[in-house]
């Protein structure tokens, strides 16, 4: 969501360095952080081989400012070095700088796919890396291996000064969201946003506007988010999936996800566009 990200990506790394990178570290899916009072932060190092790990792959990320950056997959059981630990994203959320943190995002992803793709799954031969996009190639049959993402949408439908939130059985005790749901093949995302509401809550909805888009590595999906006005029906749950879902006014909301997500941006626009009405 931060559009004044000063990242480029890139996919051959320089010949040369002389200058520190950032080092995105990872082992199971965990980053290699060093651990300062009030945050973390990642090793900026010339060479990784200053810490001593044993790596298993690298991949080039990019630029962050002038600095090139790394994604390095380290062994299960790694051992941190001294003064640093391995910790799972959303832990890191908030602790760690937002610009890196969106590049470390991007970086378990590429972890997993590097990780996860060694082989052609049609002929069975070691894939190589491409030179000019992010992708495997197989030298023997020509099939591209791209990284996985899955496009989903995320929608908060607004209904006069109220907007619709429900519970999934798998969210923490007493919390609400705006509805969210994977996009099937052959689908436009428009399309995705109709269906999802009316199979989880069986309303119907209109004027849908785009809002903004966010990767969400956990594990690799694309969440598309929208506005949606509500046009008819009354609630009633796929109890497959929600538990509970209702019309809430912005100032008596339940409890709603943190500041990483699109979710939360799109409660917050409503609260933003409802709040001048109202006195917190
Ligand atoms: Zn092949």
């Amino acid at each position: 969501m931060v559009e004044d990200r000063k990242f480029i990506s890139g996919i051959v790394p320089p010949q040369e360095r002389s200058a520190p990178a950032w080092w995105f570290i990872f082992s199971e899916n965990k980053l290699l952080v060093s651990q300062k009072p009030e945050s973390v932060t990642i090793p900026l190092l010339v060479d990784l081989s200053e810490l001593g790990l044993t790596t298993m792959q690298q991949n080039y990320l990019g630029q962050l400012d002038d600095r090139h950056c790394y994604a390095v997959e380290v062994a299960e059981g790694t051992i941190p070095p001294a003064g640093m630990t391995f910790e799972g994203l959303r832990e890191v959320y908030g602790r760690l700088d937002e610009d890196l943190f969106w590049i470390a995002a991007r970086a378990v992803q590429i972890v997993d796919w590097d990780r996860t793709h060694q082989l052609c799954g049609r002929c069975g031969v070691p894939l190589k890396t491409s030179q000019t996009e992010r992708a495997k190639e197989c030298p023997k049959c020509g099939l591209l291996h791209f990284p996985r993402l899955a496009p989903a949408i995320i929608v908060l439908v607004e209904r006069g000064n109220e907007l619709l939130l429900a519970r999934s059985r798998h969210f923490m005790p007493r919390m609400y969201s705006v509805l969210a749901g994977f996009v099937e093949p052959g689908e436009s995302l428009e399309e995705a946003v109709v269906r999802e509401v009316r199979e989880e809550v069986g309303i119907s909805v209109k004027d849908i506007k785009y809002f903004g888009s966010q990767p969400w590595p956990f594990p690799h999906s694309l969440m598309v988010g929208f506005t949606a006005t509500y046009a008819g029906g009354k609630i009633s749950l796929d109890d497959s999936e929600i538990e509970d879902a209702g019309w809430f006014t912005a100032d008596r909301l339940p409890r709603i996800p943190g500041k990483i997500s699109i979710a939360r941006k799109l409660i917050d626009w409503f609260i933003d566009k409802r709040g001048s009405h109202l006195n917190f």
